[in-house]
């Protein structure tokens, strides 16, 4: 009987919550089995060991979200990596309460922020505090960009340059740029590339398969990112994700394997350099 290869691969962008309920509705299949048993089987058949499961903003509170956060974790057996969410819309008290929260969670990893859903900017002052929460606890803070699912979305709050500030004033801070700041792909590699502290995932970028030109679209989806590399210059500042269940693991790991990288390097935009970054080789 064959070995189980090991699964060193880490998918930095997933989604599975019951306060998403139409999530099935938008992913890659209306059929997708959205729970841990149906995103743990994806994940094994790609060799992957981790995700990061990103909470969601319509949560209906910080308590909420961590209680739903751990019991994932739990139930992944720790494959399902904790996340937590905040928004600066609802004003300072409402943060530090949410920081005040968070101090007691052990097994986080990141911060996610939602600009362009939430009419915020990733510079507003009053993410202070979570920036320097996130410097203490060593938490990556993983940024939306660019285009909304929802259309009532304002896509300026999602623009890259809008980073380039929180970037430089957090410059112990690591920031990974969701989606490839899709469209602003352009700007989205020169904030990599001038700012050693910031990264970007590959996720989001597919629609589902049904729609017209799919083939087209994972075409240019690769062209993008083979562009975005040349721009930036440096493999390891570019983490896969996949944004499952908008798009199957399978579809998402096979947009990275199809680049024209050595298989090392293609083999790092999966596995090492997200394991870096969100330090899971680390001593507990
Ligand atoms: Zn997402």
């Amino acid at each position: 009987m064959a070995a189980t290869p090991p699964r060193r691969r880490v998918d930095v962008h997933v989604h599975l919550s019951r306060y998403w309920p139409d999530l099935a509705t938008n992913s890659y299949d209306p059929t997708v089995d959205f729970s841990v048993r149906g995103l743990l089987r994806e994940l094994d058949a790609e060799r992957i060991g981790f995700a990061v499961l990103l909470q969601l903003f319509s949560s209906p509170s910080v308590e909420e979200t961590l209680r739903e956060g751990e019991e994932l974790f739990r139930q992944s057996g720790g494959r399902l990596l904790q996340t937590v969410t905040v928004s600066p819309t609802g004003g300072a008290d409402a943060v530090a309460a949410a920081i005040a929260r968070w101090e007691a969670a052990r097994d986080l990893v990141a911060v996610k922020l939602y600009p362009g859903y939430l009419p915020f900017y990733p510079h507003d002052r009053r993410l202070d505090p979570v920036y320097e929460f996130a410097h203490r606890r060593g938490l990556v803070v993983m940024i939306h960009q660019g285009d909304t699912l929802d259309p009532a979305g304002l896509l300026k709050y999602a623009r890259p340059i809008e980073v380039d500030e929180v970037a430089v004033r957090f410059r112990d801070v690591k920031f990974l740029l969701c989606h490839l700041g899709n469209p602003w792909v352009e700007e989205l590699a020169e904030l990599v590339y001038k700012n050693a502290n910031v990264y970007t995932d590959t996720s989001g970028l597919l629609a589902r398969p049904t729609v017209p030109y799919f083939p087209a679209m994972v075409e240019r989806a690769r062209r993008r990112l083979a562009n975005a590399l040349a721009a930036i210059g440096d493999v390891r500042r570019v983490v896969y994700g996949s944004d499952w269940p908008l798009e199957s693991i399978a579809t998402a790991v096979a947009l990275v394997d199809g680049l024209d990288l050595p298989a090392e390097e293609r083999e790092r935009i999966l596995s090492g350099n997200a394991r870096e970054l969100f330090r899971l080789d680390a001593p507990a």
